[in-house]
């Protein structure tokens, strides 16, 4: 399974859980919430019951002393005892509504003991009770059984109801007649109406008598048995009335002792509508009654929807809430997965990174190891070509000097055995001239080892103003008698001049020689010999060249001249180190020594120098 569907199944999964868990919630807070506000609903009904029930009682009480204390009045007993005498009776009268008007009842009035009512409050009123008789009311049956009499009826007169207290007036044993005063319940369904609940008060019969709303008076909480009906009909205590029972809906209990019941009502221009209340009752033992409270459970639903608005939109903010933490917590995993991944995959390419400058560095190693041993081959190697040279060099070198010495040598070896012989022969003389041929040649071989010594002479750096014409005339003086035996033309010019140049002197000569020598030995064979010996100034330097006619340097050998050892002359005639020594002698002094072909084909020798001052002017 993937993760898009592992969560995609979650998902799903808590939402149903939500979904039930939201259902069960809001299920027990309708619950809960109508318990509680019925309770609440039941409990303020039942107060304002209590509270009815004993203004009911306290206003009762008022008037029920009242036919009692009439009763004891002598005004009214003399005109009982006096029926006739109208004086008496329009007292009465009088009585009768002055106590009437003050104790606010509805009507007050005398009846005798056949019941036929001879004075009243209302004896100056359109239709008086005087003259009617109301023995055929229970509450004239109970007072003339001497008892106080009270009962609920519609006024057969006027049509009103009331409630009736009445009193025996008795003198002695004797009950002569009866007060009864009426009391109007109108006023106190009135402020009922004023309250958000219904108030009804029922007989034994379940006859509502009085009634907070208007429709329901004189209807029946259940339908009555014909026979009730017709009691009810014949004691005229609702007088015409139909009775007819309440139009009731499905009823049910609204609690532990609380009962429920659905009434239509008829609201004038409006379409009936039936409606439900809590149905909560008291008895009044005395007076009989039995008081309903109704209360509307409308308020009830509205509360207990509310409370569901209410838990629904919170449960729904910790819903939100829940599903915002799990989108965090989520979002954090995924960013954590990120991480991981791409910290993975950064040290997967670390891994690789680190292998490869193993692998380059291996190879490098190697590569490295190889160079050092191809360079100590190298070096070991040049070392063996250096040891080679150097062997050439000195075989070389031990040849031409051999060869140099071996000559003169063996000539003086014959001379010395020529001249023994020539002593002996006692020839002096010519033994005389051997023996000077032999110190010729000494002094030659001295000549050529002196050579060797210049070669070997330590450096000096002590350069000194230099004569130039004294150092030529000494060199050329050198070469005198090679001159001659080689037929050689000597030409200088620019040598008149007493020039100095900064140089030292033996090893300034030594250049000279070197050249002029090398001069000689490349016109050895035919053709015309000449040494062109020229020295050109200016104010710095001089420039001295050495030309010959011999056949020149070839243009691939020019750059090697100055090596030291090479040589293109045969074995024990050259060095091949005379001119790299004057290369470095000139060099020492601060001048320059170049090699090339002159137009002619001869070889051409330049000497760069510096002038120096005639007063630093030293012996040459
Ligand atoms: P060496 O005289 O012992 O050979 P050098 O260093 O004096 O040694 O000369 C090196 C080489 O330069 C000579 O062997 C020769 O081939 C060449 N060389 C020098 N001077 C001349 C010249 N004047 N004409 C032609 N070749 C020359």
């Amino acid at each position: 399974m993937t993760s898009t569907d592992f969560r995609r199944k979650t998902n799903w999964w808590l939402a149903v859980t939500a979904a039930l868990l939201i259902g069960g919630v809001l299920w027990l807070t309708s619950i809960w919430s109508q318990d509680y506000f019925l309770s609440q609903v039941r409990d303020r009904a039942r107060h304002t019951l209590d509270l009815h029930i004993a203004n009911l009682e306290g206003f009762l009480e008022k008037y029920q002393v009242l036919p009692g204390l009439f009763a004891r009045n002598d005004q009214v007993v003399r005109f009982l005892l006096n029926p006739k005498d109208i004086n008496e009776l329009t007292r009465t009268n009088h009585y009768m509504e002055v106590i009437n008007r003050l104790t606010g009842a509805s009507d007050t009035y005398l009846m005798d003991k056949s019941g036929l009512t001879i004075a009243a409050s209302n004896w100056n009123s359109e239709r008086p009770f005087i003259g009617r008789n109301f023995s055929f009311r229970p509450y004239f049956q109970q007072a003339m059984a001497g008892k106080l009499g009270r009962y609920f009826a519609l006024g057969t007169t006027s049509n009103k109801r009331g409630y009736y207290f009445a009193y025996p007036v008795q003198v002695g044993t004797d009950t002569l007649g009866v007060v009864v005063v009426k009391v109007s319940t109108a006023e106190i369904e009135e402020a009922w109406a004023k309250g958000s609940d219904a108030i009804i008060v029922t007989d034994t019969n379940g006859v509502i008598f009085l009634s907070s709303i208007p429709q329901w008076k004189f209807k029946t909480l259940q339908p009555l048995d014909p026979q009730t009906l017709e009691r009810i009909k014949l004691s005229r205590q609702y007088g015409n009335s139909k009775l007819n029972p309440l139009p009731l809906g499905p009823q049910g209990s609204g609690g532990d002792d609380v009962e429920r019941m659905r009434i239509r009502q008829e609201v004038a221009g409006k379409s009936p509508r039936t409606v439900n209340y809590l149905v909560q009752s008291a008895l009044m033992p005395e007076a009989g009654w039995i008081v309903h409270i109704l209360s509307p459970t409308a308020p009830v639903n509205t509360q207990v929807v509310a409370a569901l608005v209410f838990a629904g939109g919170f449960l729904v903010f910790i819903l939100l809430i829940g599903v915002y933490l799990l989108q965090r917590r989520r979002n954090l995993r995924d960013r954590m997965d990120l991480q991981r991944e791409s910290q993975q995959a950064l040290e997967e390419a670390y891994g690789e990174l680190e292998q490869r400058v193993q692998e380059r560095t291996r190879d490098l190693k190697l590569s490295n190891v190889r160079l050092q041993q191809e360079m100590q081959e190298r070096q070991r190697a040049e070392q063996e070509l250096i040891q080679a040279g150097k062997l050439a060099a000195l075989g070389q070198m031990s040849a031409g000097i051999s060869h140099e010495l071996n000559q003169p040598l063996a000539a003086i070896r014959s001379y010395a055995e020529n001249a023994h012989l020539l002593l002996d022969s006692e020839r002096t003389g010519e033994a005389r001239e051997n023996l000077s041929l032999i110190a010729t040649l000494t002094g030659r071989m001295a000549q050529i080892i002196g050579h060797l010594k210049t070669f070997a002479h330590k450096k000096s750096t002590d350069v000194m103003p230099v004569s130039l014409p004294v150092s030529l005339e000494e060199t050329l003086r050198i070469f005198e008698e090679r001159f001659k035996q080689q037929s050689i033309d000597v030409a200088v010019s620019g040598w008149d001049e007493d020039i100095f140049v900064y140089a030292e002197p033996v090893r300034l000569q030594q250049v000279f020689v070197n050249l002029i020598g090398n001069a000689l030995d490349a016109m050895q064979g035919n053709g015309g010999k000449k040494i062109q010996i020229d020295a050109r100034h200016t104010s710095d330097t001089s420039l001295l060249t050495f030309t010959d006619t011999g056949p020149g340097i070839s243009t691939d050998l020019l750059t090697q001249v100055f090596d030291p050892f090479f040589t293109t002359k045969e074995v024990g005639k050259g060095l091949g180190l005379g001119l790299s020594i004057s290369y470095s002698i000139i060099r020492e002094f601060g001048g320059v020594l170049r090699a090339a072909n002159g137009a002619d084909g001869g070889a051409v020798f330049t000497i760069e120098l510096q002038r120096a001052e005639a007063t630093k002017r030293a012996t040459g």
